[in-house]
């Protein structure tokens, strides 16, 4: 699991106060339609160790390798529109002032940021700017030198035409997922019945059910000759030529691991690779898990499910990283109490682990960010996936604190807060405390939320189906926003004083019941399961917000004298001078309807009831109300700020000797976001154009 832009600060951004020591670190890069470029320093790398910093690099390499398999995971006419547009970007001759060839940049931008012609977060297609005759033209101008023959006929209705290939990833409730997707996880013409059926049918005749392998996880389901079969992504298989370049820089990497658990991990990485075997895959998960001794680690291979309508085919993704050693020291202190977090919280106690075991935490400094992380990227993660790997195994959880650092330094000033918060204390509150509990929230989200609660004994881990990213995903926010205020805190000196929390709280009620809106088209509702997770708990404490119903008005409209006022809500959306704002009235109270929520949403994970998480997500989490939705659309244009950001990556840059050794290795973080993406589909251009 990761958390993609939990906290405020990614969305818009808090505006920090400012930092006491001069940073001219260029935060903030390149901007265009509804994106912001950033850069991300490596702190602390120039501390590293020789050996260290080769490790970081060779499995930087091995994290770029795999941006080919994202791309045709993500449409089948990725990589030919890639390849196409890119031509023309570079070629040329004509005319690149036009207003064509500008709005033709600004599209092969998007589609570079989201790794094909989708949106990377509402998974919707990106209608062009230019017209089609532009294009043609285009490419006329450029066969002159090249020679190209793309085909036409195939790629411009995949560009042009809003019927075709509208969604990456549909979740509409009712459709069948699977042929109404875009994605490419799933040959052409099987269906979302046929998929279910196929692997129900893994799962019954799976000899070993209480440990079951990631059905599906790493291959596309195709029919062929009528047959439903698999095309597994291996050495040998599907996306072979990726995967082996991959296991190239793999193998390097493995020869100055830090420790022989370390180089076992790899190993067993690279056998995974080879094979493709799912097993060998848990085995490589529990070896990695249990592999926290190193400064440096990695994530690589095809790790979350959100891309797949049915949440059981996995994205490749690679993350080169070191600890942060300073920072670590917070999340340690909060899995040391994990078995105490998990006593004390407002869940049934036959839904809790008795033996809250393995957590391990860690704040980390990003190296190298690649596949379905880059440019968009987590700022948490929490893994592996497989559910009886985490409660056997533990699983290992990390915050990424480099980037929310960059996150919040690009953000100073930017009118967002004054907008959006309902008062001035409110804004302190934030201005003071904002930072430190969104980090506390993911660290409560990642370290110790994921890794809470138990399923009840024979409980399908699938049961929620297409709801069970949302519903996992709101567990473990839950649990980050009881905590937040918990006195524990307090003791345990992560919390300054008991008035930080409220920071938190209301940034998260703002942005599930508001802001988050800012990054939905008008007239969509919402699909992406964080935000799916963020508006569900926002409206469902809302909607329960009310402490005791106000006396009905006597019909003349006179008040009974005497009879006291009802309270106010809990937390409700006023209006105040046209304009809706959230206002909060009651914060301990408010705490105590997120340990209800949290109490409902793990009964219904660990009993696997599919009802109620439908109709939990269904009422409160996709709808929006559209005059609200106008309404913060308006005021947030109006501050001219982009609802989305990802990193360019640094470049690291090897000293050798005559023989070949690698000397030094220092970082440098002056590519344009342009180059770097020609770059990678140069020096990382791993598969065919085609691979049907
Ligand atoms: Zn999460």
């Amino acid at each position: 699991m990761n958390i993609k832009s939990l906290t405020l600060a990614m969305l818009i951004t808090t505006t920090v106060a400012a930092s006491a020591q001069a940073d001219d670190f260029q935060y903030a890069g390149e901007r265009f339609a509804d994106l912001q470029m950033l850069r991300y320093q490596v702190h602390g790398f120039d501390q590293l160790s020789l050996r260290q910093k080769t490790l970081v690099y060779y499995l930087s390499e091995a994290a770029l390798c795999g941006r080919d398999i994202l791309w045709d995971q993500n449409g089948r006419y990725n990589l030919r529109i890639r390849k196409m547009l890119e031509t023309i970007y570079t070629d040329y001759t004509g005319d690149r002032t036009s207003a064509d060839f500008r709005a033709f940049e600004v599209y092969l931008k998007r589609v570079w940021f989201s790794n094909g012609i989708h949106h990377h977060y509402g998974s919707e297609k990106f209608q062009p700017g230019f017209s089609e005759q532009f294009l043609r033209n285009a490419l006329i101008n450029i066969d002159a030198t090249h020679k190209l023959s793309f085909n036409t006929d195939e790629l411009f209705p995949v560009i042009f035409d809003p019927t075709v290939m509208p969604k990456r990833t549909n979740q509409a409730d009712g459709q069948d997922l699977i042929l109404t997707s875009a994605a490419n996880y799933y040959g052409q013409g099987v269906t979302q019945a046929e998929a279910e059926a196929f692997y129900q049918a893994q799962k019954d005749a799976y000899p070993n059910p209480e440990q079951p392998i990631m059905f599906g996880m790493n291959s596309r389901l195709v029919k062929a000759g009528g047959q439903l079969t698999e095309r597994v992504w291996r050495s040998g298989g599907l996306y072979g030529a990726a995967i082996d370049r991959i296991i190239y820089w793999l193998q390097k990497a493995q020869t100055v691991a830090e420790t022989d658990a370390q180089a076992a991990v790899i190993g067993k990485l690279i056998e995974f690779y080879r094979t493709g075997d799912l097993n060998t895959f848990d085995d490589y998960t529990i070896l990695w898990v249990n592999d926290t001794q190193g400064m440096v680690d990695f994530v690589n291979g095809f790790t979350e499910s959100y891309g797949d309508p049915l949440g059981l085919k996995a994205s490749w993704e690679g993350f080169a990283n070191f600890k942060d050693l300073e920072a670590t020291r917070r999340t340690e202190k909060l899995s040391a109490e994990a078995q105490w977090f998990e006593d004390n919280s407002p869940v049934d106690p036959r839904f809790k682990k008795s033996n809250c075991r393995g957590i391990t935490a860690k704040v980390i400094v990003a190296a190298t960010l690649g596949g379905d992380l880059y440019p968009s990227t987590a700022i948490g993660i929490n893994l592996p996936n497989s559910n009886w790997v985490r409660a056997q195994h533990g699983s290992k959880s990390v915050t990424i604190g480099n980037l929310t650092d960059a996150y919040n330094k690009a953000a100073h000033g930017n009118g967002f807060l004054e907008e959006f918060v309902i008062d001035e204390p409110t804004r302190e509150n934030i201005n003071k405390y904002g930072d430190l509990c969104d980090d506390l929230h993911t660290d409560l989200h990642e370290c110790l939320g994921h890794g809470s609660g138990q399923l009840l004994p024979g409980v399908d881990p699938d049961s929620l189906k297409a709801y069970g990213s949302t519903i996992e995903e709101a567990r473990a926010d839950l649990f980050g926003l009881y905590y937040v205020a918990d006195d524990k805190l307090l003791q345990m000196g992560l919390t300054p004083d008991a008035e930080a929390y409220k920071s938190q709280y209301y940034e998260y009620m703002m942005n599930g019941l508001m802001t988050q809106l800012v990054r939905i088209q008008p007239g969509a509702t919402i699909e992406e399961a964080h935000m799916r997770n963020r508006a569900m708990i926002a409206h469902w404490v809302l909607d329960h917000a009310i402490i005791s119903i106000r006396p009905p008005m006597p019909e003349d409209g006179t008040r009974i004298m005497g009879q006291p006022l009802p309270p106010p809500p809990i937390v409700e959306l006023v209006k105040e001078n046209g304009k809706t704002y959230v206002r909060i009235n009651d914060y301990p109270r408010l705490r105590d309807l997120f340990g209800q929520l949290l109490a409902e949403v793990q009964r219904i994970k660990s009993e696997g009831d599919f009802k109620a998480a439908r109709d939990l997500v269904e009422t409160y989490g996709v709808n929006v109300d559209p005059q609200l939705h106008a309404e913060v659309l308006e005021r947030y244009k109006a501050l001219d700020l982009a609802p989305y950001k990802g990193f360019i990556n640094p470049e690291y840059v090897v000293t050798r000797d005559k023989e070949g050794n690698i000397t030094d290795i220092s970082v440098k973080y002056d590519e344009a976001y342009d180059h770097q993406m020609l770059r990678y589909s140069r020096d990382y251009k791993t598969l065919p154009l085609v691979n049907d």
